[in-house]
């Protein structure tokens, strides 16, 4: 089923024409629970990857062997999974309640050291095909994101998120088994697999972002309330468009490489709507929009709940930034 975000309130770009030349494609990728292929665009799904070539690792030091266990994170949730659809008013019965206490976070892997190499973890895969304005290197058509489970790299506690493009008619044999770590920092780090089913719209700037004069013509219009939740950033996973910067106002984002502007390639979001960014749910989810889960279907809250992998405009395989909003 495809998922259709309903019209914005007008066309406010002819409205307010200064709009016009800020707008920038985005592609809404409104994952859902699903049983993605090595072959379909996915958040969580099996990757594309040839069998000689080495799995991504993170060397980067800090703490491994204590964590979540993976597998223990993915069997609660097909266990609340399948208790709230028997039982939707009582869930799981008083056994799973007790299986799923024992499911704790703990010295799980002491054998690991603060160095050991740990499997990177598949995030997402996006085919051009699928998402025509992905930002693409040479003839690349997929774009594969990885990142190690723990929010532990670097002076900022970041996530080490690897990018890998690569042009799918390259892989012969695929592999037909994905390592993964042992543990994660936060169950909210495992995305559950998710199909995609993308849809090209249109963003403007945050309203910060945007120049004084241009403001307040929109302000002459509109709240500037609803042009934040409305009108400017879509909620959710996308690719492209403009950074929301809800949190942190607007900072200046170059390459440290080039000095280059850098623009949002993915945003992973906890969230696909909530109550701020309603006018958002695509037509075909709103009769089920306050279902349980239903604006969370990937499980993943990473940074302070939408986090933005911004790369350079100029060579997208200088290093990338990661935005926390
Ligand atoms: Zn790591
Ligand atoms: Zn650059």
């Amino acid at each position: 089923m495809p998922r259709t975000t309903p019209p914005r309130p007008r066309d406010f770009a002819s409205l307010v024409p200064a709009l016009r030349p800020l707008a920038r494609p985005a592609t809404r990728l409104h994952p859902r629970p699903g049983a993605p292929t090595v072959h379909d665009s996915s958040v969580g799904g099996p990757l594309l990857w040839p069998m000689d070539e080495p799995w991504p690792v993170c060397e980067v030091p800090h703490k491994r062997r204590t964590g979540h266990r993976i597998a223990d994170v993915r069997r609660e949730r097909e266990i609340l999974r399948r208790a709230w659809a028997r039982s939707p008013r009582t869930g799981p019965t008083p056994d799973e309640t007790a299986l799923l206490a024992t499911f704790r976070r703990g010295r799980h892997a002491p054998h690991l050291t603060d160095t050991d190499p740990i499997p990177l973890l598949a995030v997402a895969q996006l085919y051009a095909a699928d998402v025509p304005d992905l930002p693409r290197v040479g003839d690349t058509d997929v774009l594969q994101v990885l990142w190690c489970p723990y929010e532990r790299h670097g002076p900022q506690y970041e996530l080490n998120v690897r990018l890998r493009w690569r042009r799918a008619a390259d892989v012969r044999a695929a592999r037909t088994t994905q390592p993964e770590p042992p543990l994660t920092d936060r169950p909210d780090l495992v995305p559950t697999p998710c199909v995609l089913h993308p849809e090209p719209i249109t963003e403007y700037p945050h309203w910060e972002a945007l120049p004084a004069g241009l403001r307040s013509q929109i302000a002459q219009r509109w709240e500037a309330e609803t042009y934040l939740s409305a009108l400017s950033t879509a909620p959710g996973w996308k690719v492209g468009g403009h950074l929301n910067w809800r949190l942190t106002g607007p900072t200046p984002l170059h390459c440290a490489t080039c000095g280059a502007e850098m623009r949002p390639l993915l945003t992973v979001d906890a969230r696909e709507w909530d109550g701020g960014t309603d006018s958002w749910i695509p037509a075909e989810d709103i009769a089920h929009a306050r279902d349980m889960g239903a604006n969370t279907p990937t499980d993943i809250h990473a940074g302070r709940g939408q986090l933005t992998l911004a790369v350079c405009g100029r060579n997208l395989l200088h290093p990338h930034r990661l935005i926390s909003q």
